[in-house]
């Protein structure tokens, strides 16, 4: 069996972001000394909680990853960002998805990222703890697993073993925001993917306006793509449009959920950009003959290959520049 880079690009992700999601939960729900400090260090390379104490330097080198290899921290680091990937892999581990659970492209809700971010940034220069901390991805995380599964878990340990912890439990009122809130993200999460990640978390929409700078990037080759649509069945972030092959580097997660299922070899995480081999062919749009202007909407097969032309669009197959 041939081992891709793809695969070990996607299952190093998926090993690194398991071992930062144990590591936090182990951290937040166990009793005792040692686990607990697991969570005191995770914590530190955090970027909400860095942003809300003025911690230059963690943001600072989250901003610089960033722009070098895109939204790894979404992917990797946050624990609630891994935490919506189990949710949304649970119902979809079944070899043959109906197509409801099949992800697909959407538009970016840039309004309602910029309103949430904005709200965010106005609510931790003014001190409004209410509001920060019930947008923040750690702060989120970490009630949940301190509010439910910590007693939950004592409870358990002090059925099962000896010496008995001590059950700390939170207010009611605190439990049931806390479940409320992760409840909600959770079922999102099952539905659509990443779909909080690109709509309210200020952590996502921040790293997302350096994201769409990176210098590696998921990118589509035009020449191969044969339009089969599995990449973006795939994609948690509903972020690879097809119809002008552009993968929105602002909400992409680098998850490489994308790069395997592809079977000719035509989407890539790099860090140059594909030139079309034929670019007469797909830039149809900018040709204006006489002064008129070819609009091609409603083409959803184009390729710059003609025989993947041939066979999605035949009508397309033969689109060249017309004499001047
Ligand atoms: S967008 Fe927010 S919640 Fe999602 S993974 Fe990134 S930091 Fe975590
Ligand atoms: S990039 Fe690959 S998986 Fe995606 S549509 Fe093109 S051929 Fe299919
Ligand atoms: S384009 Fe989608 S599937 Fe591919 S790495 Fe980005 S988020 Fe993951």
């Amino acid at each position: 069996m041939r081992i891709r880079s793809a695969d070990i690009l996607r299952w190093g992700r998926i090993v690194a972001a398991l071992i930062m999601w144990v590591a936090a939960t182990a951290g937040l729900t166990s009793y005792g000394m040692t686990f607990p400090r697991l969570a005191v260090w995770i914590e530190r390379v955090q970027f909400m909680p860095a942003a809300m104490t003025f911690g230059i330097t963690t943001i600072v080198i989250w901003l610089i990853v960033t722009l070098l290899f895109g939204r790894v921290y979404c992917s990797v680091a946050c624990p609630l960002g891994v935490w919506q990937d189990i949710c949304s892999r649970l119902p979809r581990l079944r070899r043959h998805l109906p197509s409801h659970l099949r992800y697909r492209y959407s538009q970016p809700l840039t309004l309602l990222r910029n309103i949430s971010l904005a709200f965010v940034a106005a609510a931790i220069l003014l001190g409004i703890n209410i509001v920060t901390s019930h947008t923040d991805p750690w702060k989120i995380y970490s009630e949940l697993c301190t509010d439910v599964a910590k007693p939950i878990w004592g409870a358990a340990v002090n059925i099962l073993s000896y010496p008995p912890v001590m059950i700390a439990a939170a207010s009611l009122t605190g439990t049931t925001i806390s479940i409320i809130i992760a409840g909600v993200i959770s079922w999102l999460a099952v539905k659509n993917g990443r779909t909080f990640c690109n709509s309210i978390c200020p952590v996502g929409t921040t790293l997302g306006y350096v994201a769409k700078y990176s210098i590696y990037h998921i990118d589509i080759n035009t020449d191969k793509c044969t339009q089969c649509r599995k990449c973006e069945q795939a994609c948690k972030a509903s972020c690879i449009d097809l119809t002008s092959h552009v993968v929105d580097s602002s909400r992409c997660v680098e998850c490489f959920d994308c790069l395997p299922v592809c079977e000719n070899d035509a989407i890539h995480y790099t860090w140059s950009r594909h030139q079309l081999s034929t670019p007469l062919m797909i830039k149809v749009g900018d040709i204006k003959p006489s002064g008129t202007r070819f609009k091609l909407d409603g083409c959803t097969g184009c390729s710059s290959n003609p025989q993947v032309n041939q066979q999605n669009n035949p009508q397309n197959a033969t689109i060249s520049r017309p004499s001047e």
